[in-house]
């Protein structure tokens, strides 16, 4: 009976960690379903059946309960909200490699240090074969003082099983955003005054035309920021992009 008890109080624990987490999204590529999990505000989990890729994860190892454990970490940026040293080291395991700017590995531990592969802006890299080329990400006007400076951070383009899968880190509407091509998935970021408002946003999406569109990043000083405004502005452009809401921030 004790058995039974515990067993099923685990149950809930487990269900209640999971139940606030939005849910997965699945898309067909040539290596089988990549299935795509929200965790919270800049982090996601894409994982094939062989594959488990964490983007910048954060949080605490709870964020990801149940869910495999990393063959790669993917991290965009130093700031709290995307390099959590605390939760890498409890999320990895011996053989995950993290993929990272200079400026993160600079602020990594030695003893995190053996399986980290850093990659400039314009940088690619083949890992687990899912090809990566990074990106710049930083604010607009350029400025030294600027939040994200160019060439600090990167945003990502992930070609995994021939789907192209942008993640655009901190940024504004930059130029290269705007010239992608052959977005099949984009994470797009809107807050602020950390990265552009919802216009600005929407402007730079229609410019690259993502197939499919996911605001993230987009709790700012103010709360969160409109996403539903983003949707409309995106579709009355284009109503061929598939925008996504997602609870981003789950309690
Ligand atoms: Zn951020």
């Amino acid at each position: 009976m004790k058995s039974y008890i515990f067993a099923f109080l685990s149950f809930l624990v487990i269900k209640s960690t999971v139940a606030q987490r939005a849910t997965p999204d699945e898309v067909s590529t040539s290596k089988g379903t990549l299935t795509i999990q929200p965790i919270v505000h800049a982090s996601l989990v894409l994982s094939l059946k062989a594959v488990t890729i964490y983007v910048d994860p954060t949080g605490g190892a709870k964020n990801y309960n149940g869910l495999k454990k990393p063959d790669m970490i993917i991290i965009t940026d130093i700031h709290g909200d995307h390099f959590d040293p605390k939760t890498i080291s409890d999320v990895r395991t011996s053989t995950t490699t993290i993929i990272v700017p200079k400026a993160v590995a600079d602020k990594m531990p030695d003893s995190m240090k053996n399986k980290v592969v850093i990659l400039a802006n314009g940088d690619k890299s083949t890992q687990a074969g899912i090809r990566i080329t990074a990106l710049p990400m930083y604010n607009l006007p350029e400025s030294p003082t600027a939040m994200h400076t160019r060439g600090r951070g990167n945003g990502y383009v992930l070609n995994i099983g021939g789907k192209n899968i942008y993640i655009s880190g901190d940024t504004q509407g930059i130029p290269e955003m705007r010239a992608l091509k052959n977005i099949d998935i984009a994470f797009v970021c809107m807050n602020l005054p950390y990265t552009m408002n919802v216009d600005e946003a929407a402007d730079a999406v229609l410019a690259f035309k993502p197939k499919t569109v996911y605001p993230y990043h987009y709790r700012g000083q103010g709360g969160l920021s409109d996403v539903n405004a983003f949707k409309s502005n995106v579709e009355a452009g284009d109503k061929n992009i598939n925008v996504v809401l997602k609870n981003w921030y789950p309690s």
